[in-house]
């Protein structure tokens, strides 16, 4: 029998609020293909170990390359959309997430599978759906944290963590949601180690998205 080694103990599996990566000091840049929806966007699916240290950038000679991809792209730019500027197509998220994690989870996974297994978890742990049948919803309203990890906990079954920005106006925004999934890919798993990350308050915003909301800056 076969065995093959690998070399990291879980996934951090990380998703972004786009209205809160643009509504910061920093601008943002919608992708070249467009205003993504609003709806939580991949960040990563970062290898890690369970004393909180993680490998990174694991195999230079098998660098991103997008031809083994290429039936994901619509996916990927859905589910995986580029928020930095300048505006991108996405390829260079997506290369740096590979280069700097992906290839950390190899031999396991390969350029094809790392991609489809992140897209597959988005689809399993649909956030905004957890949260607005919760009632909580994109409205630049402040929700209690505890309530939020609460409604996603009873949908995916394991409490997430939650990682906040704090906007021009000093208000603690949901930034980023961590899920904890087993070196499989395959299921969320309650995390061995917490993430180091900035802290939210015990009430935090959650801003909009939509096409008819204002930005921070076209209310001052
Ligand atoms: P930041 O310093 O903004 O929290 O993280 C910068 C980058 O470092 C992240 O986007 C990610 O690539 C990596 N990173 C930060 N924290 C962790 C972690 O706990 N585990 C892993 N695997 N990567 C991390
Ligand atoms: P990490 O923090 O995962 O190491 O690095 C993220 C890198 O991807 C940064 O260089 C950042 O500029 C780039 N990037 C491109 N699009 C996005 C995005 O939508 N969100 C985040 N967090 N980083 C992005
Ligand atoms: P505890 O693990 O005792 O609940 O919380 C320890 C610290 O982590 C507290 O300062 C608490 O506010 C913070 N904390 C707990 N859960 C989260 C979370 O999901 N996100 C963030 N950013 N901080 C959290």
């Amino acid at each position: 029998v076969l065995c093959v080694a690998k070399d990291f103990d879980f996934f951090y599996f990380v998703q972004q609020w786009p209205g809160s990566y643009c509504d910061t000091r920093q601008s943002c840049c919608y992708p070249k293909t467009g205003k993504p929806a609003e709806d939580f966007g991949i960040h990563g699916l970062w290898p890690n170990y369970n004393n909180g240290t993680y490998p990174s950038s694991c195999d230079s000679r098998n660098s991103f390359d997008d031809s083994e991809i290429s039936d994901l792209a619509s996916r990927l730019e859905k589910d995986w959309p580029t928020l930095a500027c300048p505006s991108g197509d996405g390829l260079k998220f997506w290369g740096h997430e590979w280069n700097k994690h992906g290839t950390c989870a190899e031999p396991v996974f390969d350029q094809h599978s790392y991609f489809q297994t992140a897209l597959d978890l988005k689809n399993k742990a649909n956030l905004l759906q957890a949260l607005t049948t919760a009632g909580i919803r994109p409205n630049g309203k402040f929700y209690h944290l505890e309530s939020i990890k609460e409604a996603i906990r009873e949908t995916v079954g394991v409490t997430p963590y939650i990682e906040c920005k704090v906007d021009t106006s000093g208000n603690h925004q949901l930034y980023q949601v961590y899920m904890c999934v087993d070196s499989s890919g395959s299921n969320f798993i309650k995390c061995p180690v917490l993430p180091h990350s900035h802290p939210c308050g015990s009430k935090i915003e959650f801003p909009s998205f939509s096409d008819n909301s204002n930005s921070k800056n076209d209310e001052l």
